[in-house]
């Protein structure tokens, strides 16, 4: 991925955070302590402050310091969540992946939220629009830009019903259900903008 293009997907990804802060926080109000949309949004103004620097990296490198700024910077559980979903792709990805890499990094990058979060799907978190994503793109490449936001935000919705297991809303019990996770919000935020931005990528 050459330089417009990565600054292209931080900016898009960072902005739809940003833009949406406040639905993200208003989520957080119902269930939890009401700072995710905050810490979001100061961990990805954070980001696009070091964006000249990030963007000049290959894509491994800028993927392992967005990661690192997230974790420094949104705080919270999702500080230290998004910040490892980043790293790890960093890690594992080439600096020119295929379908096949994102596969396989993504499963990597996911595990380690898991192990992080000692959580799992079916828990009311961010890892309800993480893994069904990561299944959808295991399904194959063609007209992921479509697919994948529509797979997400269908995700997020269906974390709604669903009794929180993890975090802060964990501690409501069934109070819990009844509101979407703001942490399946955001994760299915970021998957829109980066499709939308890698789909339009020449
Ligand atoms: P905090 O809960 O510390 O206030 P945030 O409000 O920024 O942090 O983030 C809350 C979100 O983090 C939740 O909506 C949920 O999606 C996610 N989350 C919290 N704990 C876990 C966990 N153990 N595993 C996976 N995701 C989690
Ligand atoms: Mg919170």
């Amino acid at each position: 991925m050459d330089e417009p293009a990565l600054r292209h997907l931080i900016q898009s990804v960072a902005s739809a955070v940003i833009a949406n802060a406040g639905e993200l926080t208003r989520l957080d109000q119902a269930i939890g302590d009401g700072d995710h949309g905050i810490n979001m949004k100061r961990g990805f103004e954070a980001l696009l402050a070091d964006l000249d620097r990030i963007a000049a990296s290959p894509l491994p490198a800028a993927l392992k310091a967005a990661g690192t700024t997230l974790v420094m910077k949104v705080g919270g559980a999702s500080g230290p969540l998004y910040g490892t979903l980043f790293m790890t792709l960093g890690k594992e990805l080439p600096e020119r992946p295929g379908h096949a890499d994102v596969v396989r990094a993504l499963g990597a990058a996911i595990d380690a939220v898991r192990r992080i979060g000692k959580s799992d799907a079916g828990q009311k978190t961010l890892l309800d629009v993480l893994v069904p994503v990561h299944a959808e793109l295991v399904a194959g490449a063609a007209d992921f830009a479509s697919r994948l936001p529509a797979r997400a935000a269908a995700a997020a919705e269906s974390t709604v019903p669903m009794k929180a297991i993890r975090g802060r809303a964990s501690f409501l019990g069934d109070r819990s259900i009844g509101h979407m996770d703001p942490g399946a919000r955001s994760a299915s935020l970021m998957v829109a903008a980066a499709c939308a931005a890698l789909g339009a990528a020449p």
